[in-house]
């Protein structure tokens, strides 16, 4: 499984929606596009850990970069 990036601007921070329902809109950090819905993130988390439990991928070859901007 790939790393997420966007695709316009190949930045892998987003802006999470303030309303966390399945079908609100994640948007990338750097250009603001739509990157995808919250649901989509959370499913795409889910099977990266199911991986990771499961043990059927060697863990050099999951790479899961926090999508989450953190600011001070
Ligand atoms: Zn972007």
């Amino acid at each position: 499984m790939p790393i997420f990036a966007c695709t316009l601007c190949d930045a892998s921070a987003v802006k999470p929606p303030f309303s966390l329902d399945d079908s609100a809109p994640v948007r990338c950090f750097r250009c603001d596009c739509v990157v995808g819905t919250w649901g989509d993130l959370k499913d795409r988390a889910n099977r990266l850990i199911a991986l990771e439990q499961a043990g059927s991928v060697g863990r050099r070859s999951i790479r899961s970069a926090d999508p989450l901007c953190h600011h001070p």
